[in-house]
């Protein structure tokens, strides 16, 4: 991390949740809100492997079964982005860390600038909602905007909300084959994350399983108390 671009005072919260618990969507919303880097991983790591780069060509398979990247991989992703100017605004962690040792490596990293997590935010939801919700998701092409076949489809049949774009895009990852695969390694590897913040006293929890502005209500309020 360059300790130049990085102020310590810059915030970082956490989103911890399996996939299809909203991280990204709520992500969003409070990059809108707080002027904060939504910084998600597994963006990051579909662009390397649209881009071809080594770290891309070795996660490819490996996200296509539904299991995690490498902690090595993630981690030097992850320092490189948090590296770069935007981030001295606050950042929002969406699908970092997964794992144990991805937490410890970010306390480290986060240390050597006297950065420390302001609140890791479990987002709370059942199993068997999941498939549903990540089978019956795309996003635009365009500016990213997220929706859902049943939950939340554009107001124009085919056009953005946001900026009008017709290009929308499904995840080669959001299948129910795949689903399975990607909530057992939540559960195995990313759910002991709940207690590991809580010894730190950082959790905060929250019903995920409601209406998506009630969520993004409650975490607004989390987020503000949080870096204030
Ligand atoms: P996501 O977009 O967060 O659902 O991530 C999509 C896929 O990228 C995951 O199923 C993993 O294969 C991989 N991935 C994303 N973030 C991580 C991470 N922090 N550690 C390991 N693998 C990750």
């Amino acid at each position: 991390m360059d300790g130049n671009t990085t102020p310590t005072t810059a915030p970082v919260l956490i989103l911890l949740g399996p996939p299809g618990a909203g991280k990204g969507t709520q992500a969003r919303m409070l990059e809108e809100q707080f002027g904060f880097v939504q910084l998600s991983t597994g963006d990051l790591l579909r662009a390397a492997v649209a881009a071809g780069t080594e770290a891309g060509k070795a996660a490819k398979a490996v996200m296509e079964a539904g299991d995690l990247v490498s902690d090595a991989i993630v981690i030097a992703i992850l320092r490189d982005r948090l590296a770069d100017a935007d981030c001295a605004k606050g950042v929002i962690l969406d699908g970092f860390p997964r794992t144990t040792v991805q937490a410890e490596a970010l306390d480290t990293l986060l240390s050597e600038t006297g950065q420390k997590i302001n609140a890791a935010i479990s987002l709370e939801v059942d199993d068997a909602a999941m498939v549903d919700r990540i089978s019956g998701r795309f996003t635009c092409g365009t500016c990213g905007e997220g929706y859902h076949d049943s939950f939340k489809a554009p107001l124009t049949d085919g056009q953005c909300d946001k900026c009008n774009g017709t290009d929308f895009k499904r995840r080669a990852d959001d299948n129910a084959e795949t689903v399975g695969a990607r909530l057992a390694a939540y559960h195995e590897q990313t759910a002991p994350l709940i207690a590991f913040y809580d010894a730190q006293g950082a959790l905060a929890r929250v019903d995920a399983m409601g209406a998506i502005d009630d969520i993004a209500t409650q975490l607004s309020t989390l987020a503000a108390n949080a870096t204030r």
